[in-house]
C-alpha cells in the first residue's frame, strides 16, 4: 500500500497517527496531541518527520506543533484558525492540496466542532483524518459552529466512498454506542454496539472505522436534514448513560 498509518494512543483517549508515503518515505504527523508520545514512535520506527497536518486547533490537536517542530525543524501545515495557538507555515482550506512525497490529501471542509476544522482525504489509498468531526457511532460537539454547518461537513464525508477507511482522533465509540442504543433500534446498531463493547473489554481499538459502517449504523448520520441532526446532537449533549 502507498501509504503507510502507524496508530497510537496519546493522552487519555486521543490517538496519534503518523503517516508514511511509501514512494518516497515522506513522513507526516496527523495533529500533536501529545509531542512526548509522537517523537517516541518516531524514534522506534526510525522515521524521519517532514510535516505536521493539523485538523484544527484545539490543544489536543495541535498542543505539541511547538515541540514537535523545535525537535525535528517539519514543516506545519493547517487550517487559519491554528494560528491562535500556534504558527503555521502554510494555511490550507476547502479544495486546497497537500502532497506527501507521491500521495495527495485533498483538503475538506468539516467545519462545525471548530469554524475551521478540516479532514484529509486521500483519495488513491481511500484514507481520511477527519479530527473531531465523526467520530466511530458519533460526531465532534459544536463548540463553534451551528448544526448546519456540521451537517453540512458530515454530508461531505458521507459523500466519499464507502470503504473509506476514517480515522477518528478518538476512542469515543462505547460511550457513543451506548448513546446510540437510546435514539435507534436497529438490529445493526444493536450488532455492532456488541461488537464494540467486547473489543474495548479486550483493550482493543475501535478506530479505524469505515465510511459504510457509519452510514448504516451511525445515529448523526442517519438523520433526514440539519434539523433531525440538531436534535440528536442536542439529545447526546444532555445524555446522561
Ligand atoms: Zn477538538
Ligand atoms: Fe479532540
Amino acid at each position: 500500500m502507498p501509504l503507510t498509518v502507524h496508530q497510537f494512543p496519546c493522552l487519555s483517549d486521543n490517538y496519534g497517527f503518523l503517516v508514511r508515503d511509501e514512494a518516497t518515505g515522506k513522513t507526516a504527523c496527523i495533529d500533536t496531541p501529545e509531542s512526548g508520545a509522537i517523537l517516541r514512535e518516531l524514534d522506534d520506527l526510525g522515521w524521519e518527520l517532514d510535516f505536521i497536518l493539523n485538523t484544527h486547533w484545539h490543544p489536543d490537536h495541535a498542543g505539541g506543533n511547538a515541540d514537535i517542530k523545535a525537535m525535528t525543524g517539519c514543516t506545519i501545515i493547517g487550517p487559519p484558525e491554528v494560528t491562535r495557538i500556534a504558527p503555521l507555515d502554510r494555511e490550507v482550506g476547502q479544495g486546497d492540496t497537500v502532497d506527501l512525497g507521491e500521495t495527495r490529501f485533498q483538503v475538506i471542509d468539516t467545519g462545525g466542532h471548530t469554524l475551521g476544522h478540516i479532514t484529509y482525504f486521500d483519495p488513491a489509498d481511500h484514507v481520511a483524518f477527519v479530527g473531531d468531526t465523526l467520530f466511530a457511532l458519533g460526531c465532534g460537539r459544536l463548540f463553534e459552529g451551528t448544526a448546519e454547518q456540521m451537517w453540512a461537513s458530515l454530508q461531505r464525508l458521507t459523500a466519499l466512498p464507502d470503504d473509506t477507511r476514517v480515522y477518528c482522533a478518538h476512542e469515543y465509540t462505547a460511550s457513543n454506542a451506548r448513546f446510540a442504543l437510546s435514539v435507534d433500534g436497529s438490529a445493526a446498531l444493536r450488532a455492532r454496539a456488541d461488537a464494540v463493547f467486547a473489543a474495548r473489554e479486550r483493550g482493543e481499538w475501535t478506530v479505524p472505522t469505515t465510511i459504510g459502517l457509519e452510514k448504516a449504523t451511525n445515529p448523526f448520520l442517519r438523520q433526514a436534514d440539519a434539523r433531525g441532526f440538531a436534535a440528536v446532537r442536542e439529545a447526546k449533549d444532555n445524555f446522561k448513560g
